[in-house]
């Protein structure tokens, strides 16, 4: 185990009904709020109406900024940035899914700076400061409810790129699983998919000694898959929808759950090259990625691919080699994405090599990716071949 040191500063309101308290805790905050949100799905479900009647009782001021897309563009974090500057706002409170609260984030931390937001996504700068924000989860998917980091695409550019820092953790967010009820099917598995791919990151890892956080590990992969298809074949089932998205939240909320390992975030990086090209969802291209980083990689500490397939699926050791056992597991994990309904090659939503080059030399813009094996462009662009 390496040293560490922790600190997640987020309140979790969690439970049924909790978003009928989203207003008044806005309101603890501040009384001038942006309020950010994505396209019809909250003004669909009710929530929409809900929070802005919420926040008018409570006396808050808002000024709307809705439209933000899956895969969330600059040009609606810069839009953002002016709406808070304009109007002089202090506070934002995110209602959706990850990508608006990453957008929300990302114009948290442009508010206060005076160069370009994007800055912050090609080295160039680091965030010193933001405004305060807090969230309003409606997907069980990214853990930014609960962490520093964020996401966003420059589209014009084809570009996709992370970013963070302790100043982006909201102040709350709220759970409220019901709020997930009307999540599609298809948003349902991706969502889980994401889930169970940052767990991976971190729980293929080389550093020794480390039992409780693999086993935080294993548990949070175990009740995912126990949970999705109660969720798919009843989209309001209450325990299998709060039990997902409290996965979600401890599954990336600053390595709570690998504290003192080393993670990869590889594959994080190779499916941002897809979907900043392709805009497909995220979690489908790490269905795409992960399995094969995993059959690219697993030689590097084959046991851990084994212990993977014995705790997590089950996969009787008896009469298996150690690399017998860690592909089977790989196997299994491929197996069961297309199972609950997710594309599991490129060649699913048309996609041909034309631009594999392109991803591999992006994706090591700043130098080799991974840990648990160092991936160079080459190494990256195998991988890429592997997922058409
Ligand atoms: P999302 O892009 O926020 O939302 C996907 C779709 O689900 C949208 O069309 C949205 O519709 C819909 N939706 C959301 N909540 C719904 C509900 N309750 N009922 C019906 N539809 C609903 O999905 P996401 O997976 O949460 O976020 C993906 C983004 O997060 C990607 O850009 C990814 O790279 C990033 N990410 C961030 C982190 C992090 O730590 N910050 C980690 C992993 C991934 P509306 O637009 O109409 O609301
Ligand atoms: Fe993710």
């Amino acid at each position: 185990m390496l040293p560490f040191s922790f600190h997640n500063p987020t309140r979790i309101i969690f439970g049924e009904g909790k978003a009928s308290e989203a207003g008044s805790v806005t309101a603890t905050y501040s009384k001038n709020v942006l309020l950010v949100y994505g396209g019809n799905s909250i003004k669909r479900t009710g929530l929409y109406d809900s929070i802005k009647s919420q926040l008018n009782q409570a006396g808050v001021r808002v000024v709307e900024l809705g439209g933000i897309e899956p895969n969330p563009r600059l040009t609606s974090v810069n839009a953002g940035i002016k709406l808070v500057r304009d109007h002089q706002l202090d506070f934002i409170l995110a209602v959706g899914g990850g990508s608006v609260i990453d957008a929300a984030k990302a114009i948290a931390a442009g508010v206060p700076y005076e160069g370009d937001v994007w800055d912050f996504f090609t080295n160039k700068a680091s965030i010193q400061a933001a405004i305060p924000l807090g969230t309003v989860l409606t997907l069980s998917a990214t853990g930014t409810e609960m962490n520093g980091s964020m996401v966003i695409s420059d589209w014009e550019n084809k570009l996709k790129r992370g970013s963070g820092s302790p100043h982006v953790y909201p102040r709350f967010s709220i759970l409220d699983p019901t709020l997930t009820y009307t999540v599609p099917a298809n948003q349902t598995v991706y969502g889980s998919i994401d889930i169970m791919s940052h767990v991976f990151e971190q729980y293929f890892s080389l550093t020794d000694n480390t039992p409780l956080q693999e086993r935080f590990c294993e548990s949070i992969l175990q009740t995912v898959i126990e949970n999705v298809e109660p969720a798919l074949e009843n989209p309001e089932h209450a325990a299998a929808r709060a039990n997902l998205m409290w996965c979600s939240t401890m599954a990336l909320n600053g390595g709570q759950i690998s504290l003192g390992m080393q993670n990869d975030w590889a594959s994080h990086g190779i499916e941002h090259e897809i979907s900043a090209i392709y805009d497909i969802p995220h979690g489908a291209g790490l269905a795409i990625v992960f399995p094969n980083w995993m059959k690219y990689v697993y030689s590097e500490r084959p046991e851990r691919f084994a212990q993977y397939a014995v705790r997590v699926w089950g996969i009787s050791p008896e009469g298996k080699t150690t690399d017998e056992l860690a592909l089977a597991g790989i196997e299994a994990t491929q197996a069961y994405f297309k199972r609950i309904g997710s594309e599991t090659t490129l060649a699913e939503f048309n996609i041909d090599d034309s631009q594999l080059e392109r991803m591999a030399e992006e994706a090591v813009r700043y130098g080799p990716i991974g840990s648990f094996k160092q991936l160079h462009k080459d190494d990256v662009l195998a991988i890429l071949k592997m997922c058409l």
